[in-house]
């Protein structure tokens, strides 16, 4: 019998025509040959889905009539936790009953059913998991593994240092680099009273080795903080990883020993970067970007491994989720429920991340 899908299509700001976010429904018939019909079980709302909807982000979703709407729509979303809920006679890696994510960028996910070419989607081992976990392991965890492994070397007692470390992906790189034995500075905004204490111990106990404001790192005597911690730099401060940019981001950069790098991966201030020329010149900094969709299209295998990896953390209990603030979204969720979740993702100070769940 035929699925129903719920569709959220994206706004005038894409669309360029006057039409707000929509709530579609459309039925799908039964998957033939290389098709799976999926049922989303959690999906994620990330800082980027938004920005893809703004029309700011490099990428945008196809715009399709598969959904039967009058006009071209793109379902936003990029990550999910699906259940297969059917196989066509021709689908080989999955079967019903399994849970799969997303394989590349793009896929939308804000919908209560999807039904896509086997190829699209990866095979996860379930046993073991929450939805939430599946669903949200496939864009933070991943940018973060991979910006701790792929720019420098980082030995065990090294140190590296982030800004926004309160993210989904700055919570994620805190417990790999506590696992891989190295030493963390976690640079947040500050809280007031004990809300402020409250993050720096949370951040402390996830595995930071130390947890500072954006104004306490940007005081002049934050390097000689570092020189003491590092023990004269003994343990070199090899590693940034930049989520918010402008001036903050800049004074994360001064600390950083000889030959360090900083990797770009976010923009949450939208303020530019000046780099002085005498990192460049006299420390040789070396400034890099990661981008998680680029990465994975890239290295298909390289990104299975790496996702499995991090799902065999989260069910051994060595990997805690972000803070999630669930939205269930059913047969009866108004419209206004919806978008007042997703226009909520780019704001700060949250309580945890939105996630949909069905
Ligand atoms: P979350 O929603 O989990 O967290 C958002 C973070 O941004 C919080 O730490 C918040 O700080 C901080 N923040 C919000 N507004 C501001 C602001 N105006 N100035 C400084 N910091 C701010 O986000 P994600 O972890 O999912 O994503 C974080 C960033 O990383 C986004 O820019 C996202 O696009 C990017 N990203 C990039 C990837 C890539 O491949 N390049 C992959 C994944 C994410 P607070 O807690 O103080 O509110």
């Amino acid at each position: 019998s035929p699925w129903f899908t719920l569709g959220m299509a994206t706004p005038g700001a894409v669309l360029n025509v006057p039409v707000p976010n929509s709530l579609h429904t459309h039925s799908i018939g039964p998957p033939h040959s290389s098709l799976v019909t999926l049922r989303t079980l959690s999906a994620p709302l990330n800082p980027a889905d938004i920005n893809q909807i703004q029309g700011t982000y490099p990428t945008v979703p196809p715009f399709t009539s598969t959904l039967g709407t009058a006009q071209p729509t793109a379902v936003p979303g990029n990550e999910a936790c699906f259940e297969v809920l059917a196989a066509g006679s021709g689908v080989k890696s999955v079967k019903k009953g399994d849970w799969v994510i997303a394989k590349y960028t793009g896929l939308g996910t804000w919908r209560t059913h999807l039904q896509v070419e086997e190829e699209k989607v990866q095979r996860v081992e379930k046993e073991g998991l929450r939805s939430e976990q599946v669903g949200t392991v496939g864009v933070n965890p991943v940018t973060a593994y991979r910006m701790l492994k792929d720019f420098v070397k980082l030995e065990e007692g090294d140190w590296w240092i982030q800004n926004g470390a309160n993210s989904g992906v700055g919570r994620a790189a805190i417990q790999l680099g506590k696992r891989w034995g190295t030493n963390s500075i976690a640079v947040v905004r500050s809280r007031p009273g004990a809300e402020g204490e409250k993050l720096k111990k949370d951040l402390e106990d996830l595995g930071a080795t130390k947890v500072v404001t954006d104004e306490e790192m940007q005081q002049k005597d934050f390097k000689d903080q570092v020189k003491e911690w590092t023990d004269g730099y003994s343990s070199p401060l090899k590693l940034a990883l930049n989520c918010v940019g402008g001036d903050a981001a800049m004074a994360m950069a001064k600390p950083l020993s000889p030959g360090a790098c900083m990797v770009t991966y976010g923009a949450m201030s939208k303020s530019p970067m000046r780099v002085g020329a005498s990192m460049l010149i006299f420390k040789d900094l070396r400034f890099s970007g990661f981008w998680v969709s680029k990465w994975s299209d890239a290295h298909p295998e390289e990104k299975k491994r790496t996702v499995d990896e991090l799902l065999e953390m989260m069910r051994t209990g060595a990997f805690r989720d972000t803070p999630m603030v669930e939205v269930r979204w059913d047969w009866g969720t108004e419209r206004d429920v919806l978008v007042e979740a997703v226009q909520g993702t780019l704001e700060g100070f949250k309580k945890g991340k939105g996630v949909f769940v069905f």
